[in-house]
């Protein structure tokens, strides 16, 4: 039996039973308890599961065979072989025994050389399963807990911060590149890169924290009584250490990088799933964004970002928000097309990302050609639908977003466009692009960069200039219209003409919208103005 004291408890409604099987069983080593009928006993393992079962099968209140099913049915942290002491040998009697999920009988008057044997038979079935429960619930390269043992924990941790309040973090984190490691030196070296990478991951949790291997090269780390701060502060110093790990495999040293995604939960996060997937939705930002960085899912949309910067802005940036900068979607993908038809609307459109919705016209997604690209390998992909091969984590932001946080986030990182939502409907996108041409027509309009004439010397000068654009921009917004109507007139694909068309049309109508915030009063007869600006068009 090694070290280790396995716990039996006895049922009997007979004293002297108890105690003549309690003597045997302690001698050889057991731990033991008793009761006098089901009921009692069904309480006492609810208390404090035990390794065995030696029960009764007739007892007042609750029987044997009532106690028996019952056990079965309960949630226990570990499995009970049952025991059935038993005068009640025919098969009919025995199949019910069974039935009610005992594991081996013993006959009244009990002999103590054959008890003891189908202990040691017993216990030889409960190392099997604890062994199998080990294999579950452990990696097997890695020996972190598995993805199911995390979950598990997170729903006890869960409850446990819902009702204290504590805070309570998560980590996610990839290694860089890790399939490159592979195709260059090998599985065998990956496999040492990862269990090097889990053991130092490990080495910098508390007690009170869980790393586990979330799957593949992908770990997630809960870290209980931890603000997304300190988190961040946390992943930080383990994304040193890591990078800094030399992994010495066949007399190469290797060296890795890891991206990490950090979230908080918040009293309107909802579930546990929803916290992870936060974490994760970080993690593909610190991708894009360059990898080998630490991103925290609150920056993704925090409206209070403090930035050192800021002061240097003139205050371009206050008071405008997302609506008034973005540009209006033209259309967007049902995530029930089909690869091709997105391709063939990507191309013809031309356009190279998109928002996906769902039948209700919600954002449930973004594809890029990127993700197009992917679906290349296979004809069968062609007829995939677009909800396979889309990113479902979409980085959007409320439409009175203020503008500053959408600027400070496409400065940080590598994603080159956001959709903008009322709701959780995509009513628009911000790119790069679109924050230049607005910023570019902020300068124009009010003459920013005017050092010849100081703009605020002339009277109306802001006005007189955003006249003088707008007359351009609604000459520009004529010669489409016309070129519009020709081409409706003489193409027969006119798509690529409308999509295009109307693009360019919903950027001079920006520009006007733009230009119309400094109009102002009536100009006069408005003169042609230099502008030294340089035209970014
Ligand atoms: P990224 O920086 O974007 O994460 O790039 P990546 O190459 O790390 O990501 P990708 O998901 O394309 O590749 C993950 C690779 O991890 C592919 C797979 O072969 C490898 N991998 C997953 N599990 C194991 C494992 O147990 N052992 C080894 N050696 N490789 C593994
Ligand atoms: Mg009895
Ligand atoms: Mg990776
Ligand atoms: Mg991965």
């Amino acid at each position: 039996m090694s070290s280790y004291q396995a716990s039996v408890l006895l049922v009997d409604d007979d004293p002297a039973m108890r105690r003549i099987l309690s003597k045997w069983l302690e001698r050889d080593g057991y731990h033991t308890s008793g009761v006098s009928d089901g009921r009692e006993a069904l309480e006492a393992i609810q208390a404090n599961c035990p390794d065995f079962l030696i029960t009764d099968w007739e007892m007042p209140q609750m029987d044997g065979l009532a106690l028996c099913r019952g056990v079965r049915q309960m949630n226990l942290p570990s499995y009970v072989y049952i025991l059935f002491l038993t005068v009640k040998s025919a098969p009919a009697e025995m199949i019910k025994g069974l039935e009610a999920g005992a594991d081996e009988f013993l006959a009244k008057p009990v002999d103590q050389g054959e008890l003891l044997a189908r202990m040691h038979a017993g216990a030889r079935v409960l190392e099997l399963q604890r062994r199998l429960g080990q294999l579950a619930r452990t990696d097997a390269l890695t020996g972190l807990t598995t993805q199911r043992v995390f979950y598990e924990t997170l729903e006890r941790e869960w409850a446990r911060v819902k009702r204290s309040g504590a805070p309570l973090s998560c980590a996610m984190l990839d290694i860089d590149f890790f399939k490159r490691v592979n195709d260059v030196h090998g599985h065998p070296a990956g496999d040492a890169i990862l269990k090097s990478t889990a053991e130092l991951l490990q080495k910098n949790c508390r007690a009170s924290d869980l790393p586990c291997r979330y799957g593949g090269e992908e770990f997630c780390v809960l870290l209980p009584d931890t603000t997304e701060e300190d988190a961040v502060r946390w992943a930080e110093r383990v994304r040193k250490t890591l990078s800094g790990n030399v992994i010495s495999n066949n007399g190469r040293d290797l060296r890795i990088t890891c991206s990490f995604g950090v979230a908080q939960r918040q009293d309107d996060t909802q579930t546990a799933e929803e916290l992870v997937d936060q974490a994760d939705q970080a993690l593909l930002c610190a991708k894009q964004s360059g990898r080998d960085s630490v991103v925290a899912f609150q920056s993704l949309s925090d409206a209070n970002n403090v930035d050192v910067r800021k002061s240097s802005r003139h205050g371009v940036f206050q008071d405008i928000t997302a609506s008034q900068v973005m540009s209006p979607m033209v259309a967007c993908l049902g995530q029930d097309e089909s690869v091709g038809q997105a391709a063939d609307f990507f191309l013809r459109s031309r356009i190279n990302s998109t928002p996906v919705v769902d039948a209700d016209g919600k954002l449930v997604g973004i594809l890029s050609e990127k993700d197009l690209m992917a679906a290349m390998v296979s004809l069968k992909s062609w007829q995939t639908p677009v909800r396979d091969v889309m990113k479902p984590n979409v980085i959007w932001y409320e439409e009175d977003t203020p503008i500053e946080t959408i600027y400070e986030f496409l400065c940080r990182v590598s994603i080159r466009r956001v959709v903008i939502v009322a709701g959780d409907r995509p009513i628009g996108t911000i790119s790069r692009g679109t924050l230049l041409r607005w910023f570019r027509n902020l300068v124009v309009a009010k003459g920013l960069l005017e050092h010849e004439l100081n703009a605020r010397e002339i009277p109306n000068a802001d006005a007189r200039r955003s006249r003088h654009r707008m007359t351009e921009a609604a000459g520009a917004l004529e010669a489409l219209a016309s070129d519009l109507q020709s081409r409706l007139r003489a193409e027969r694909d006119v798509v690529p003409y409308i999509v295009g068309g109307a693009t360019r049309m919903q950027d001079l109508v920006n520009d006007l919208l733009a230009y119309a915030r400094f109009a102002g009063e009536p100009a006069g007869a408005a003169k042609p103005l230099t502008v030294n600006a340089n035209h970014m068009d």
